[in-house]
């Protein structure tokens, strides 16, 4: 059974419309146009357990928007799974997409379990039952998963794998985040990371902060939060407190990340990390540091802790970690967040260049994938910033304006059908 949030990040995403909305003067009903999904399946995912026994799952996918391309978004195997949530987290994808103007919608999906708990096998008899049910909304054309919470490159294999099966042929780009022997592009599995700490030193340098005199906390140490400490690390920022689901470590004098992410290989957490002490996980929003980069879940940035965080700069890693309530407070405050659709924007960069690598079969070299990369996330956080410094808006309205403008605009150009 999904367990019910007591943020509904659906709530959140709706009241970031209704600001760009209000900004750009659109009427009622554009924003219901804007804020409604354009599809949305839910399916009954019979799993036969190594067991015997058989257990009932629920799988969705929303396609939020396809008006800019095919829709794009991920895939997420959590108990935290609901409709709602993917309806934000697919609703997000096409905020993102727009403001990195990639050829792409918005979507997302989810199937409510806890991927932890079950057996490799079982997991991949939850993948290919979902890609089979999901099967008549998804390919290259119309709507491309990728790896989210929970789900990885594996599970990109058995999407494609169950896809191309039914078709009869290998479609590569039906997924994207897939292995690199399958066709996944080089740089994709760290390019979320990567483009978080490009934003982030960038948010520091328009801070005035050096990176050798900044301390940083990344909660969440899976694929984003992983990378981002490793390459926030590497830009000589001292990374002082790590968390996961389990718990949560803290040195004040930097915790050496490459040995922490070798203890996180042997024993599956951050906890019980030598040369650190041990902290509450939800204590690590709270440490005395100049960045924080929420990387594990939406909704932990609550008007209930936000007057504990002490960072002055916060970098979304995250989809949609700052509730609206926390995030107003954080304005009045002057803290500079970095927005999620802009700052975690890295991985679907890097999906498009996968599935261009595979409309095209053809590979690109990882200098040039990073390099692009890097260009698209500093572009698009120069047009940001700039324009929030002139208009006195903060990062998100920016970010914000800028991408329901893109959308709207393709939405009226196409006119409505009939
Ligand atoms: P993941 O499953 O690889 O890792 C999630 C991490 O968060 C794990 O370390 C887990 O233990 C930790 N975690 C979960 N609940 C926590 C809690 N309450 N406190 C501290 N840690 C907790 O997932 P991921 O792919 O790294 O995604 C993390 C976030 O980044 C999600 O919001 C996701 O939507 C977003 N995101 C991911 C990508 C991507 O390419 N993977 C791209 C853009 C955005």
């Amino acid at each position: 059974m999904s367990a019910v949030l007591a943020n509904n990040p659906l709530d959140d995403a709706l009241t970031q419309l209704r600001d760009a909305v209000d900004v750009l003067n659109y009427d009622e009903g554009t924003y219901e146009l804007l804020g409604t999904p354009r599809r949305e399946i839910t399916v009954s995912i019979p799993l036969r357990r190594d067991n015997g026994q058989v257990e009932m799952l629920r799988g969705y996918r929303v396609q939020h928007s396809y008006s800019r391309g095919p829709a794009k978004g991920g895939l997420r195997f959590s108990d935290q799974v609901s409709l709602d949530e993917v309806r934000a987290l697919a609703m997000w994808m096409t905020w993102k997409c727009a403001l990195m103007d990639l050829p792409y919608g918005g979507a997302k999906g989810g199937v409510g379990f806890d991927p932890s708990l079950y057996s490799p096998a079982e997991r991949e008899r939850v993948t290919r039952r979902y890609t089979s049910e999901i099967s008549p909304l998804i390919g290259p054309e119309c709507d491309i998963p990728a790896p989210d919470v929970g789900t990885d490159e594996l599970t990109m294999a058995w999407m494609m794998d169950t896809y191309s099966t039914a078709r009869g042929h290998t479609v590569p780009g039906v997924v994207t985040g897939k292995p690199i022997v399958l066709g996944g592009s080089l740089g994709r599995a760290s390019a979320t990371s990567r483009g978080v700490v490009h934003v982030a030193l960038a948010a520091l340098a328009e801070r005035g902060f050096v990176p050798s005199k900044t301390t940083a906390a990344v909660q969440g140490f899976g694929k984003v939060g992983r990378g981002a400490a490793v390459f926030l690390a590497e830009a000589g920022v001292r990374v002082t407190g790590v968390s996961d689901r389990f718990g949560g470590v803290y040195n004040p004098d930097g915790l050496d990340v490459p040995a922490l992410a070798r203890h996180v290989d042997r024993t599956g957490s951050v906890v019980g990390f030598e040369g650190s002490e041990a902290i509450d996980r939800d204590d690590l929003l709270t440490l005395p540091v100049d960045l924080l980069v929420p990387a594990a879940m939406e909704s932990v940035i609550t008007a209930a802790n936000v007057d504990d965080i002490q960072a002055t700069i916060i970098v979304e890693g995250a989809n949609g970690p700052t509730t609206t309530a926390a995030d107003r407070m954080l304005r009045d405050r002057d803290v500079l967040v970095v927005p999620d659709i802009l700052a975690n924007a890295g991985g679907v960069i890097v999906s498009y260049f996968e599935w261009a690598q595979a409309n095209q079969t053809y590979r690109w070299p990882l200098h040039q994938v990073e390099q692009r990369l890097e260009e698209r996330m500093l572009t698009a956080w120069e047009a940001v910033s700039t324009s929030a410094a002139k208009t006195g808006r903060t990062l998100r309205q920016t970010a914000m304006i800028t991408a329901v403008q893109r959308v709207a605009e393709a939405h009226a150009i196409r006119g409505l059908y009939p």
